[in-house]
């Protein structure tokens, strides 16, 4: 199914609250953006840019004065349950802007990606998982240690099959 903008939007808000519990007072701008400028499903933007984390736990500690969510033509096109995954996640970026153990833990939390999944992106490696032959590779973790994603792989942390680390 596909989406509007509108719909995007509302579901990002919607994201936001379903991760931290509160609607936030910040001016969102939501735009379509077309590769070079986002290479990725979706990505959120803050101003004034900020260092660290504005979060603690589950608890966003400050906000930033506006967010612009810019989202690829490409995921317009993406059924709800991917842009509900990819809203979360973006929606988690507002409270920590790097793929760290914090974001991992919320994503886990929230049921959604600790990475871009598949859009590879920040110089993560994903470690993807075919349960029988022929079948779908899936991401099952993602880090930005490529020791740790070739260690994950190769104990089969995930259960038996084939792995492959996707960079
Ligand atoms: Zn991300």
């Amino acid at each position: 199914m596909s989406q509007t903008i509108e719909q995007i939007r509302a579901g990002f808000e919607k994201a936001l609250v379903d991760v931290w519990g509160a609607k936030q007072a910040a001016r969102l701008t939501v735009e379509v953006a077309e590769a070079p400028a986002i290479s990725v499903l979706a990505a959120l933007a803050y101003h004034p840019p900020r260092g660290g984390n504005y979060a603690i736990g589950d608890s966003l500690v400050r906000i930033a004065s506006s967010y612009m969510l810019k989202v690829s033509p490409e995921l317009l096109a993406q059924d709800d349950d991917l842009v509900r995954k990819v809203l979360l996640h973006e929606a988690l970026h507002v409270g920590y802007p790097r793929h760290d153990e914090h974001f991992e833990y919320m994503a886990r939390k929230v049921g959604t990606y600790a990475s871009e999944h598949g859009m590879r992106t920040g110089g993560e490696y994903v470690i993807e998982l075919q349960l029988e032959k022929g079948a779908r590779f899936r991401p099952v973790h993602a880090t930005l240690d490529k020791y740790e994603a070739q260690a994950f792989a190769m104990q089969k942390k995930a259960g038996p099959g084939r792995y492959r680390v996707v960079h």
